[in-house]
């Protein structure tokens, strides 16, 4: 492996608990970042063992497949236990390591609140890594080799799985095909099949489950499709007449 300080840095990584949450929540924004020439990134903090559909293995398979359709540079699993996710010290060390190989300059983190445990959990966590990463005298190594401190600038959080107005959407109307196809990639989770019929949609329903989703978000930006966003800070205007979204 080259030793970290020569891995180019990504510009974007997005943290999510489970392989296929990214793919629900911000895949679009990612690919559409990729195909402006950003280096984007994926770390799904556990492997998906728990799933009632398929084996880890084939999420591994699927995720990368899913990796490929959305353009993404890098990806990556961490062994955090699925269904289990809890912030600990040695959790946060884990993805502070990646932060500080990696070099994010924008992490998006899942919203702070939801129904899965796991979700809520990998939100608080992410940002206690993105703070701890920053820590100068926190010594954290990669292959024998000291990993220099490095903190995101900019956080903000996906927040599709959770009812809040959103900070802002990103259009993804250019996007929204193949943000499909790459969630479609999980085949072990939404081909038809016995198990799990009572809580996983058809596959039938899922295209109209998510269209209707990012119509909805699409719709409060004037645009076709889009995915939601909260930021904690405020937003900064330089210009007010280019401020986007009409209100009137
Ligand atoms: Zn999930």
């Amino acid at each position: 492996m080259a030793p970290p300080s020569e891995i180019p840095a990504l510009d974007i990584l997005a943290i999510a608990a489970h392989r296929d949450d990214v793919e629900q929540t911000c895949g679009g924004t990612l690919l559409k970042m990729a195909e402006r020439g950003c280096r984007a990134g994926i770390l799904d903090l556990t492997r998906g063992e728990l799933g009632t559909r398929g084996s880890a293995e084939d999420r591994a398979r699927e995720a990368n497949e899913a990796a490929r359709i959305l353009k993404v540079a890098w990806r990556n699993g961490l062994d955090i236990p699925d269904g289990r996710v809890e912030n600990t010290w040695e959790n946060r060390l884990k993805v502070a390591r990646v932060i500080r190989e990696q070099r994010p300059r924008v992490v998006i983190l899942p919203y702070w609140q939801g129904r899965h445990p796991d979700h809520y959990t990998a939100s608080v966590l992410g940002y206690e890594a993105c703070f701890a990463a920053g820590l100068s005298k926190l010594g954290l190594e990669s292959s024998g080799m000291a990993l220099p401190p490095h903190r995101p600038f900019k956080i903000v959080y996906a927040s599709l799985y959770y009812d809040i107005r959103p900070s802002f959407v990103v259009d993804i109307t250019e996007q929204f095909e193949l943000r499909l196809q790459s969630l479609l990639a999980y085949k072990s989770q939404f081909l038809d099949q016995e198990a799990g019929q009572g809580i996983f949609p058809a596959q039938g329903q899922i295209r109209e489950r998510i269209e209707a989703m990012a119509r909805f978000y699409g719709m409060l930006g004037g645009v076709d499709f889009a995915e939601p966003f909260v930021q904690k800070e405020v937003g900064l205007v330089d210009d007010l007449l280019t401020i986007p979204v009409k209100s009137i």
